[in-house]
């Protein structure tokens, strides 16, 4: 398998200033695994949820190649639910709920097959959950991972273990302030490279993107869009485009990940056009395609130094 992604597969509750949507299926694996549908087939899920997940779904999962036999259904029980409200700046959103049900069961057991992926993606959960996946795996080319705050706050020393093993991490800009201490992003970057992956990615939200290895920086910007309908899911659409991309191109070379962070970006614009995964699902390589080439013109200039 090409692929193996760990986290979340859920309903959540979104409230934005312009709208509200109740139980619509997301969750960072879900927003992976389909953004990175566009770019290999060969993949698979490490998840749970309960059996009130929409069979619906499931369905279109693998009808884009996403491989289910990771998902454990559990009889009788709720999917992890998720419910936020976003401000008027639509970078910043509170949560006011997040019910774990199925998560406090989840003790990943790696098929033969998903152990030897050639690429892990370990999505924002507890970091024991995601060593037990990196634990399993045999001789990945490449892995990545995102967190967030709340375990940073609650299980530094065992999340710090987990970033020494990664070879790159994907966090927002305060995510990133937070684990290093560091007001300045370049810095921050320097402290969290020290901590051992080779490449980080700090995500700006409407503001774009940076890449940093020890030598180098790169930004991206977002794609201005006429309507933000939701941006949740967006930071682990953006994530499922960039690895996608790396796995279906096998080039881990730090232009080849300028090319992925464009890849990212432009699948998180098409995430925040729809409540939910709704936009992920109907999505055709020409739209894609067409969406890079306005990440190539936005940043494209000419001068001349005087
Ligand atoms: P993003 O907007 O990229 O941060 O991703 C939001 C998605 O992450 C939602 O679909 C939620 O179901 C899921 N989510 C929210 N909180 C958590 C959490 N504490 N752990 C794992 N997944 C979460």
């Amino acid at each position: 398998m090409k692929l193996v992604t760990v986290g979340t597969v859920a309903f959540d509750n979104i409230e934005t200033p312009f709208g509200k949507a109740d139980k619509v299926v997301g969750g960072a694996a879900t927003y992976i695994a389909l953004a990175a549908s566009y770019f290999l087939k060969d993949q698979g899920i490490v998840s749970v949820v309960g059996d009130d997940f929409p069979k619906g779904t499931m369905d279109d999962l693998r009808k884009r190649g996403i491989d289910l036999a990771g998902l454990e259904v559990l009889p009788g029980k709720e999917s992890f639910f998720w419910s936020g409200r976003y401000h008027y700046d639509m970078n910043a959103r509170d949560t006011l709920e997040t019910r774990l049900n199925v998560l406090l069961d989840l003790d990943p057991v790696l098929s033969e097959t998903y152990r030897s992926a050639e690429y892990l993606m370990l999505g924002n959960l507890d970091p024991v959950i995601q060593a037990k996946v990196l634990d399993q795996a045999e001789a990945p080319a490449l892995v990545a991972m995102d967190t967030m705050n709340f375990w940073m706050d609650s299980a530094m020393a065992k999340l710090r273990e987990v970033i020494a093993r990664v070879g790159i991490l994907m966090i927002n800009d305060s995510e990133a302030r937070q684990l290093s201490g560091e007001h300045s992003l370049v810095k921050a970057a320097s402290s969290i490279l020290a901590m051992g992956p080779k490449y980080l990615v700090v995500k700006k939200g409407e503001h774009g993107a940076l890449l940093f290895s020890k030598e180098r920086v790169f930004f991206a910007p977002a794609l201005p869009l006429d309507e933000v309908v939701d941006p949740t899911g967006a930071g682990d659409t953006f994530a499922g485009g960039f690895i996608g991309y790396l796995a279906h191109s096998g080039d881990h070379g730090f232009n080849n990940l300028k090319r992925a962070i464009i890849v990212g970006s432009a699948m998180a614009s098409f995430c925040c056009e729809k409540f939910g995964v709704q936009r992920l699902l109907e999505l055709n390589r020409e739209e894609i395609d067409q969406r890079i080439r306005q990440f190539v013109e936005l940043v494209d200039f000419d001068i001349e130094l005087v």
